[in-house]
């Protein structure tokens, strides 16, 4: 009887959450990834906001695609608690995940790779702002107390949270994307946010600093943390399907560029000539002459 009773004591409070939660309205925007993560994105291949609540107040990945987003993503953090977001993590510094940060800060604490200060203050553009704003009254208005907030802290190589019950492990990554990448891990809760170091069915933007072997090194670390939920910086999380499907692509972009370097063929007759079929159902297409430089660099460099 008493161990009945002992079973009964620990499923109803958890049933009890289940059902206050499924109660509440998140919007269609909102997914629960696992109790008390959370990740708003208004679509599918927009930046993922990750909402972390812990006991001691909320922590937050990245601050929205822009501003309209940043302002749904503080209605959806005071539905889910009244503690206030005392920690803002940046996976990236580009503006279609830091937009937002002026929502937040105050009270919320911006942290990032050492960088990330640098690469958001050359990147800001008033002009650019004006030209959203123009818009529409509704991103006018959603632009209501804009101002640049860089971090006001950066990490170097690794960084760990501790806020209430939740354990938040920042782990920089090398030359994946940006200058200044994060990658978010939860060892409790086995979820990674893997920053933009991979994508869903899109093919990434490779900067002439970002290599292959270093993407592919950021992969094969977080794999080998061995996550249940993967959350890209952009597209719906996954598992680790989605670093192998990433793995996949470079191996074969490097095995038919190898092939044609070693034909003697030039980078511009690369590009004219290479053909990855099995990737036409990706986005972003205009991005893959990049994708074919980094490759090439890759394979001439040894
Ligand atoms: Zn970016």
């Amino acid at each position: 009887m008493r161990r009945v009773t002992r079973i009964l004591v620990a499923i109803v409070p958890v049933w009890f959450f289940a059902a206050s939660l499924l109660a509440q309205d998140l919007g269609p925007h909102v997914r629960k990834i696992k109790e008390g993560i959370y990740i708003y994105a208004a679509r599918e291949t927009d930046s993922n906001c990750g909402i972390i609540l812990t006991q001691e107040g909320v922590v937050l990945i990245d601050s929205g695609r822009r501003p309209p987003d940043s302002h749904n993503i503080l209605s959806v953090v005071q539905k889910l608690t009244s503690l206030p977001i005392r920690f803002l993590i940046n996976t990236e510094p580009h503006v279609d995940h830091t937009i937002g940060h002026f929502v937040f800060s105050p009270p919320a604490s911006i942290i990032a790779h050492e960088g990330a200060t640098e690469s958001m203050r050359q990147a800001y553009n008033p002009e650019r702002n004006q030209e959203r704003m123009a818009e529409s009254p509704e991103m006018r208005k959603a632009f209501e107390g804009y101002r640049l907030i860089t971090p006001h802290i950066e990490y170097r190589e690794k960084m760990t949270l501790h806020l209430g019950e939740k354990v938040i492990e920042l782990l920089h990554l090398k030359n994946v994307h940006s200058e200044a990448d994060t990658a978010i891990w939860l060892p409790q809760e086995r979820v990674v946010f893997s920053a933009a170091t991979v994508g869903v069915k899109r093919f990434p933007n490779i900067r002439p600093f970002v290599t292959i072997p270093d993407i592919l090194a950021a992969i094969k670390m977080m794999k080998a943390l061995n996550p249940e939920i993967v959350v890209p910086g952009h597209g719906s999380p996954g598992t680790t399907q989605i670093f192998d499907e990433m793995e996949r692509y470079y191996a074969l972009l490097l095995e038919r560029v190898g092939k044609m370097v070693g034909e003697g063929k030039s980078l511009e007759q690369i590009k004219q000539e290479l053909r990855m079929p099995e990737y036409d159902d990706w986005v972003a297409r205009e991005r893959f002459p990049t994708n074919i430089e980094a490759a090439y660099r890759a394979v001439s460099s040894h």
